[in-house]
């Protein structure tokens, strides 16, 4: 009989494509998947910690499916991830009921580590850092009745934000062979998948050699947009200091490119981006914003910020404020700054109280709720085009998104999942658009 694996995924989308890089690993060698991990024979768990309140709910998870195993004793219970990563061995000593530990980089050789455990009787821990990006790995069918799909195109992250754990859990930067994004995306595409988003810490960066020619992600785009097929592409996330004129252009050019930038800030205080180390002022954020805009005037911008980084005064919050003013973004990830392990900001002096936190933090989200809603309010009466993803929640109605990557929801019927159709807004919230599909002219 199969085995079934069951996989919790927490975190980012780079998670989320590992994820489905090891269901396709195990499918191909007998695995099937189960939604239910009481009927698991296999659990795992890709874990993030990039915030503290990652990390917390990751170990009330593995408190939950150790009780499971303690009842279904055969059941192997594996740990992946960034916190996998960051604590290798120590988990095994803190929880006897795990089996594995497999970090970042080694998620490939699953089954290796599943036989030394299962003939073996043997515990793993796998966290080699020093390995090359993933490789490809197509199961056809694996993302079929899928309309979006994720594809990394690098690995990694050299900038040391003083504040960011990323790149001690992933390690240094390294990008996949375009040759093989290609191959990934096409194998999308063939499985009916429209729209990919590439993904990276830092997808500016990426670059190869080939014919001893650079080839950066702008070639990369322009090879992507090619591709017969493909209807949308989008890419997160991108930094400011890497982000180059060459890569502006493409919002210029490319037409299947989603006019959409997701460019994270995280303060507004030239001070605190320099404490940060993000190399880049608040005045060059602005110019870029404002060059993104002179090449794509409906581009949505979007971004994160932070709140209560170590020596943030009231004035240094002001400034963020006002940045988001200036900037007015379509949307915004917030967070409050939580200590990470081993990080430079850790260490630093002039830690800012929970409750300063929390009040900044609501500040500043009361302030962009209002910015996003008075955004999309604006949309209402005009037609857009919306990639249908699926069936909404509420039943009888489609969901998708725009190009600028608002959410809308519409009434309309199931063949319209995976084609672009036009829609009118006729109602808007702080995070979705309720929109009715726009009757065709007909044709004269
Ligand atoms: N590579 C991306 C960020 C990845 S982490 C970039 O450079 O933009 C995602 C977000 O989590 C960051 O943009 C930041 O806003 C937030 N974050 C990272 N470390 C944090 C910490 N220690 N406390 C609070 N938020 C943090
Ligand atoms: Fe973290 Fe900075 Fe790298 Fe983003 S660029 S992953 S915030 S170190």
């Amino acid at each position: 009989m199969n085995r079934r694996y069951y996989i919790a995924t927490m975190g980012c989308q780079m998670n989320q494509y590992d994820s489905d890089h090891l269901g396709q690993v195990l499918q191909n060698s007998g695995y099937l998947p189960s939604e239910n991990p009481k009927e698991a024979d296999l659990i795992l768990i890709n874990t993030c910690t990039v915030r503290a309140k990652a990390e917390q709910k990751a170990y009330s998870l593995l408190g939950r499916m150790a009780a499971l195993k303690r009842k279904r004793p055969d059941t192997v219970l594996a740990m992946m991830g960034c916190i996998a990563q960051q604590e290798g061995g120590r988990l095994l000593d803190r929880f006897p009921h795990l089996d594995l530990v497999v970090g970042t980089r080694e998620i490939s050789k699953i089954t290796e580590f599943l036989k030394k455990i299962e003939e073996n009787g043997e515990r793993v821990v796998a966290t080699d850092l020093h390995q090359g990006p993933l490789t490809l790995v197509n199961r056809p069918g694996y993302f079929s009745g899928r309309v979006t799909g994720f594809v990394s195109i690098m690995e990694g992250c050299d900038n040391f934000c003083s504040y960011c754990v990323v790149p001690y859990v992933r390690g240094r930067e390294v990008s996949r062979a375009p040759e093989e994004i290609l191959q990934e995306v096409t194998c999308l595409v063939e499985q009916g998948v429209k729209e990919v988003t590439l993904l990276g810490q830092n997808v500016n960066s990426y670059y190869t050699y080939g014919e001893d020619k650079r080839f950066g992600f702008p070639d990369l785009l322009q090879t992507l947009n090619r591709v017969d097929g493909l209807k949308r592409i989008r890419f997160t996330t991108s930094h400011p200091k890497d982000l180059s004129d060459a890569l502006i252009q493409c919002f210029a050019d490319l037409e299947h490119l989603c006019p959409h930038i997701h460019l994270p800030f995280q303060a507004g205080s030239n001070k605190i981006l320099e404490a940060m180390r993000r190399g880049y002022t608040r005045e060059r954020y602005m110019a870029l914003v404002q060059k993104l805009r002179e090449a794509r005037p409906d581009i949505a911008v979007t971004g994160d910020v932070m709140v209560g980084f170590p020596g943030e005064s009231e004035q240094d919050f002001k400034m963020t404020l006002d940045l988001i003013k200036k900037i007015e973004f379509d949307m915004l990830f917030s967070f409050s700054y939580s200590d990470r392990k081993g990080t430079e900001a850790e260490k630093m002096k002039d830690k800012i109280s929970a409750p300063m936190k929390r009040r900044r933090l609501t500040d500043l989200q009361t302030m962009q709720r209002d910015m996003t809603l008075e955004k999309n309010r604006a949309l209402v009466g005009s037609v857009t085009e919306v990639l249908v993803e699926g069936e909404s929640k509420k039943g009888g109605q489609l969901t998708g998104r725009t190009g600028t990557n608002k959410v809308v929801n519409f009434m309309g019927n199931n063949g319209l999942i995976g084609h672009i159709v036009d829609v009118t807004v006729k109602e808007a919230y702080a995070n979705s658009l309720w929109a009715e599909p726009t009757p065709k002219e007909p044709a004269t």
